[in-house]
């Protein structure tokens, strides 16, 4: 234990020590956390739909009948009307044949790159992709190739010098979750195309968010399903609840439930998520003002800090980066932001590369004007206290 404590020791020292924060309240604009009343700046509930009484009373209604737990895997006794109505529901936001869900956004990752490749294949992920395709790529035992972010002239290098043998696999981000900008995903669907790969994306924060349908990157981008053979998503983020699903094929999705070892060894997420996730699906459906709404706010904030002098990762997510460089420093603002009422977290390695320490600040449709004022001035006063602008 000793020994645990010095590297703790040392992960203090670096400013790279972590705690955990209590909220008090419904994750929702204002928030109770520790008691004080914050403006919430850091939670991936985009469209605001985790503090929305139709989702609550989907979910009571789930547990009314169904009952709190799953209470066995999904193969077993773990899957309910509603898991279904879900994955359809699920494939119809993709347009995709099929869907499955799994426990977490995370798992759904790990399930598709440890069982879709494996040794003598080879996978091509950008650098700056999420920890869970990192491990699904560590787990599938395929040859991974990482490519510069985001640059398709250095993926298109990599696919020419790899073997021609096995099957290739570029994995993607849709968003980057600490960036905000969104994967050049028409280029790729072409080079995979060119080399005969499958291509996979990740719309953890693009679902709900982007596309004319709210259905992520290729819906944004207009790219039909076919193009794209794996979406992977989460229900954790604008969809509100937990959980997560990829959508494909029915070849695919038949695959991933028979081979996926996180799909199979799990007991299958429980109703009243489920239902909430359902109904949450259903108001996604409709809600292109809010996602309207949303990019409005995010480019009001996003040209607010531009103007203060802040350096911010140019993008269009509701997820906006102010870089700050050094762990100790971005702690340090995310401190006065809350004494200026504002909640924002300080993102650090490894969730970052070394030297890229950030805030990230990230918004929901439901934020008032007035809210986006608030969190520029807090910025702005909290940027001139500790010298970020001048
Ligand atoms: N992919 C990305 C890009 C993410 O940002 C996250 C969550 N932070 C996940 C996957 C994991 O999703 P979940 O939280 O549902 O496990």
């Amino acid at each position: 234990m000793e020994r645990l404590q010095n590297r703790l020791n040392d992960l203090t020292e670096a400013g790279l020590y972590r705690r955990l924060r209590t909220m008090e309240s419904a994750s929702a604009p204002r928030v109770q956390v520790d008691g004080r009343t914050l403006v919430m700046c850091a939670a991936n509930n985009y469209l605001g739909l985790a503090d929305d009484d139709r989702i609550r009373t989907a979910a009571i209604a789930a547990v009314v009948r169904y009952g709190t737990g799953a209470s066995g895997s999904r193969l077993i006794t773990g899957t309910t009307e509603l898991h279904l109505h879900l994955e359809a529901a699920l494939a119809t936001l993709k347009q995709a044949e099929a869907a499955l869900v799994f426990n977490t956004g995370y798992m759904a990752n790990l399930a598709a790159l440890s069982s879709l490749v494996g040794a003598g294949d080879t996978i091509f992920s950008d650098e700056l992709n999420h920890a869970s395709i990192i491990d699904g790529c560590r787990q599938s035992k395929a040859a991974v190739v990482v490519y510069r972010h985001n640059d398709m002239d250095d993926l298109c290098q990599k696919l020419k010098d790899s073997p021609n043998s096995g099957q290739r696999l570029i994995v993607t981000d849709g968003v980057f979750s600490m960036d905000g900008d969104l994967a050049n995903l028409p280029a790729i669907v072409d080079l995979a195309e060119a080399y005969d790969a499958w291509v996979m994306v990740d719309d953890a924060h693009a679902t709900g968010v982007f596309g004319e349908h709210g259905a992520g990157t290729a819906d944004y981008f207009g790219l039909p399903p076919s193009r794209v053979h794996i979406q992977v998503g989460t229900l954790s983020k604008a969809i509100a609840a937990e959980g997560g699903f990829i959508a494909g094929s029915s070849v695919l999705v038949d695959y991933l439930r028979n081979c996926a070892r996180p799909f199979i060894f799990s007991t299958a997420l429980s109703p009243p998520v489920i239902g909430a996730a359902l109904c949450a699906l259903d108001i996604i459906k409709e809600g292109r003002a809010e996602r309207d709404r949303l990019h409005k706010l995010s480019h009001r904030l996003r040209s607010g800090l531009l103007d203060a002098g802040f350096v911010v990762v140019a993008g269009e997510a509701p997820i906006i980066p102010i870089i700050l460089g050094d762990p100790e420093r971005t702690l340090q603002y995310s401190r006065h932001l809350e004494d200026h009422g504002v909640f924002a977290t300080a993102i650090r390695p490894p969730t970052v590369p070394p030297g890229t320490s950030r805030i990230r600040l990230t918004l929901m449709a439901t934020h008032s004007d007035e809210d986006i004022e608030h969190i520029l001035t807090a910025c702005t006063k909290a940027g001139r206290e500790l010298g970020v602008i001048s």
